[in-house]
């Protein structure tokens, strides 16, 4: 089964594909994690690419493209993917179906996790991340994660100014895929404005399972 989740950032997309990992044991694959596995590692694909992230920016195309491309490449992809935070606009959504076409694959679901933009603002603002375990968790749970004892942080592109211009890029040129999606009866809408397990019986649901 091969997966495209959509949604603003923040919408909760990360938490319900590891639920989805965890259920169907498919790849996650997460263009924002890949490009901050580039930042961190100091590549010189990753320091151009940060300029782009910090200011809430879309990466551009001569970037992102080729990394998916390469990971859509890798073996463990056989048996289907969860694409998460790729496509964001309509021509990577073009490629992706050329490329995948060319496999004989198709994207064969289209999961977007609603929610509203205030709300949005409030959760990543107060979004913390495990240094240690990567566990995504919020301020309120102090400097140390409760699960490993790692430390947490927030990254860098969670503060409200970059927050507010990725959702402004989210709905310019991102939320058309929904239409996109839509015309090809592949979209499932879940209200993502809810307690996680309630979001994951929906999105489960939708999958089929
Ligand atoms: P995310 O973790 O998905 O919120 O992504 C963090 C940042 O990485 C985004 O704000 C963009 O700067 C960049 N990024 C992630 N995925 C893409 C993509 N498909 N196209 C362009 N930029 C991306």
């Amino acid at each position: 089964m091969n997966i495209v989740l959509l949604g603003a950032p923040g919408a909760g997309k990360g938490t319900q594909a590891a639920k989805i990992i965890e259920a169907y044991g498919l790849p996650h694959i997460s263009t924002g994690d890949i490009l901050r596995a580039a930042v961190t590692n100091r590549s010189l694909l990753g320091l151009e690419a940060k300029r782009f992230m910090d200011a809430g920016e879309l990466v551009p195309d001569s970037i992102v493209v080729g990394l998916v491309k390469e990971r859509l490449s890798q073996p463990d992809t056989g048996k289907g993917f969860i694409l998460d935070g790729f496509p964001r606009t309509k021509a990577q959504a073009e490629v992706l179906d050329s490329e995948l076409a060319s496999v004989g694959k198709t994207i064969d679901s289209a999961v977007a996790v609603i929610v509203d933009p205030e709300v949005i603002v409030g959760r990543l603002t107060a979004r913390r991340s495990c240094r240690q375990c990567g566990r995504i968790t919020s301020v309120s749970e102090g400097l140390s994660c409760t699960a490993c004892g790692g430390a947490l942080y927030q990254r860098d592109d969670d503060n409200e100014a970059t927050v507010r211009n990725r959702l402004s890029v989210y709905e310019k040129s991102t939320a058309p895929l929904i239409d996109y999606y839509q015309a090809k009866g592949l979209l499932h809408e879940i209200d993502g404005d809810r307690p996680v397990d309630t979001v994951w019986a929906d999105v489960r649901a939708a999958l089929g399972a």
